[in-house]
């Protein structure tokens, strides 16, 4: 739904984003958004993965604030404060920057609005911005990829149950995550049986982790 409030800020062009963020999803480089003044992720109570190369963030985080292990090994989550704030934002900026975990690195809020879609949950301040971003396109090619991505995304949230459990794809994220990875399965318009184009998407998404 359109937002009255909502400013129009400049995504950058499709292409070099929709590459770039696929080699954020194999581990190859860092998200780099134009936030500007946006400390969305830092303020929308988000427990944050600590990966166990996060080695100097995770003992920077007060005691108070790790939630535990997540899954087998030396996974924690860090929590955040009662008004949302991760403990480690101060007067609107990171306190541990340069050692701010991976997902921290990662975080791209832009592939929402690539996907046509919001967070879960109530996250007002990153779903302001990602109505805000306006993609450019610099070629006929982009649109497509662009028009795969949403259709990819729409799928995904229309058949959510029809994926393994594994894959979560009941949320936002998933659908945007997946969208990104197997989006070619939705260049053209797909008429093939759900069951068939989720078989195709988890084709894709093999290879593209493989590939990692
Ligand atoms: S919500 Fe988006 S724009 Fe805002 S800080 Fe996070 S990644 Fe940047
Ligand atoms: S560690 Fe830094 S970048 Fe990550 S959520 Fe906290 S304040 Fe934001």
């Amino acid at each position: 739904m359109p937002d009255a409030d909502a400013q129009p800020v400049d995504a950058g062009p499709f292409g070099k984003w929709l590459a770039a963020m696929r080699a954020v999803l194999r581990g190859e480089r860092d998200a780099d958004v134009p936030c500007g003044n946006c400390i969305g992720c830092c303020v929308s109570s988000y427990p944050i993965p600590l990966r166990p190369e996060d080695v100097r963030a995770r003992a920077e985080v007060p005691e108070a604030f790790l939630l535990g292990r997540t899954g087998s090994g030396e996974r924690w989550l860090m929590g955040f404060r009662e008004d949302g704030r991760c403990p480690f934002m101060n007067e609107r900026k990171c306190g541990i920057y340069a050692d701010r975990p991976q997902t921290c690195r990662d975080y791209d809020c832009r592939i929402y609005a690539a996907a046509g879609l919001v967070p879960d949950g109530e996250r007002p301040v990153i779903e302001q911005r990602v109505r805000e971003w306006v993609f450019t396109f610099e070629s006929d090619a982009q649109r497509a990829e662009a028009a795969a991505v949403r259709r990819a995304a729409r799928f995904v949230r229309a058949n959510a149950a029809l994926f393994p459990a594994s894959v979560r794809a009941g949320s936002a994220t998933a659908a945007a995550v997946l969208a990104v990875k197997a989006y070619p399965v939705f260049m053209a318009e797909v008429a093939a049986p759900p069951e068939q184009l989720v078989r195709r998407m988890l084709e894709l998404v093999r290879e593209f982790d493989a590939a990692q």
